[in-house]
């Protein structure tokens, strides 16, 4: 039996399983997937997980079931590429035929002092159980600090107000505007929500530093009693530890057929590959698809394309609270009630294809 090993099943890893399962893996191909999770888990709404406004089963989906798919709950520390195997804390290392990594992103706290000690996270489900505690528990009129108002930064402070209108938010970005990714109608009419629900928003800020309950913001310090860190992501720690090639975030670079240059059978899928475009869930789900067919075409004995077109992506989409949200979407902006139905949409749609 050959053996392909999964890193991280989450969106890229969850896609490749759903493209071979149930019905096209070849007898001859074992898979193994290993996560420290034992549940699919829904990235793009832990924000609301952190906010309070979604229970934590509803951002869980059951990996699937199949006799040649063993789902092996561990964490991985590394992968050794000229032995061929992965290596796991308190286990037995595995070894592989092929190798898909899609361990996904974390935290980038940009050098500044004391960021990662004090700050919340929402970028795994363990930090973001902790980053709802931490708000939910917080007595009336607290402060509530969120560094960085990107997408996710955005979709917190949002939904967080919509949650306890009690709290005090201020939404600390380093721009002129908000979602700088963004075209500027968009970031105005985010900006306008936020001032209609009294969540400050402090634009130019440059935060230096952070001690425990303190934030600096241009090296002037401002008391909060929680503060989030929603201001950059880089490669997951085991991707960044393997000896290739790599960006500026610690992305392994890859060739048209995802692979490492230096290796045809390590496959690099999500927020750990190193690609044109901005890391988001369908970009790892494109991949995917991809990879599932360079393997396919491999264990038909059949030569993998050189090339793919490029994967089309349908567009962004943000939520303001449970009934407004804004986004683009073939490359006009929408903004309001349509954009947030679009987005609960999607998301039905995405459970329903993996429940
Ligand atoms: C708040 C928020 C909102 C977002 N909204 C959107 C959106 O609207 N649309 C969109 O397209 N994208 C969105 N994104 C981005 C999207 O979630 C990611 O791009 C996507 O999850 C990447 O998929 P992935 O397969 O690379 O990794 P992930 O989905 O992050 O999966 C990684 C998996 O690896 C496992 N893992 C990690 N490290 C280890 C280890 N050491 N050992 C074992 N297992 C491990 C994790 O448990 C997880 O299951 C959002 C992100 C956030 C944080």
């Amino acid at each position: 039996m050959k053996n392909l090993v999964i890193l991280g099943g989450g969106y890229g890893g969850m896609k490749i399983l759903n493209e071979l399962l149930p019905n096209n893996l070849p007898e001859d191909v074992m898979i193994t997937l290993v996560d420290r999770v034992p549940y699919h888990c829904l990235k793009t709404e832990y924000y609301a997980l952190a906010a309070g406004t979604v229970s934590d089963k509803e951002v869980r989906v059951d990996f699937p079931e199949h006799p040649r798919l063993r789902v092996k709950f561990a964490e991985v520390i590394g992968v050794e590429l000229q032995n061929k195997r992965v290596i796991l804390k308190d286990a037995e290392p595995l070894n592989y035929d092929d190798l898909v990594i899609g361990l996904g992103c974390e935290d980038k706290y940009h050098d500044v002092p004391g960021a990662e000690q004090f700050t919340y996270s929402i970028q795994s489900i363990e930090k973001s159980r902790q980053t709802y505690s931490a708000l939910n528990n917080l007595g009336p009129g607290s402060i509530v600090g969120i560094v960085g108002a990107g997408l996710s930064g955005v979709e917190l402070a949002s939904e967080l107000t919509e949650s306890r209108r009690d709290l005090n938010i201020k939404l600390f970005d380093r721009g002129k505007h908000i979602l700088s990714a963004f075209p500027d109608r968009l970031s105005k009419y985010v900006e306008g929500w936020f001032k209609e629900h009294n969540v400050e928003i402090i634009n130019n800020s440059n935060i230096t530093r952070v001690e425990e309950n303190t934030l600096y913001n241009n090296d002037n310090p401002i008391y909060c009693d929680v503060i989030v860190w929603t201001a950059g992501i880089q490669a997951n720690k085991v991707v960044q530890n393997i000896d290739t090639e790599k960006d500026r975030s610690g992305r392994l670079v890859i060739t048209p057929r995802h692979h490492l240059p230096t290796d045809e059978h390590i496959f690099i899928v999500g927020d750990c590959a190193s690609l044109p475009h901005a890391p988001s869930a369908q970009l790892a789900e494109g991949q995917a698809v991809q990879i599932v067919e360079v393997l396919r075409k491999r264990w038909n004995g059949e030569e993998p394309p050189v090339e793919f077109p490029p994967i089309k992506l349908k567009g962004v989409l943000g939520s303001l609270g449970k009934k407004q949200g804004f986004g683009v979407m073939a490359d006009r902006a929408i903004t309001g009630r349509v954009a947030r139905l679009l987005k609960s949409g999607v998301l039905w749609l995405y459970k329903f294809h993996n429940g």
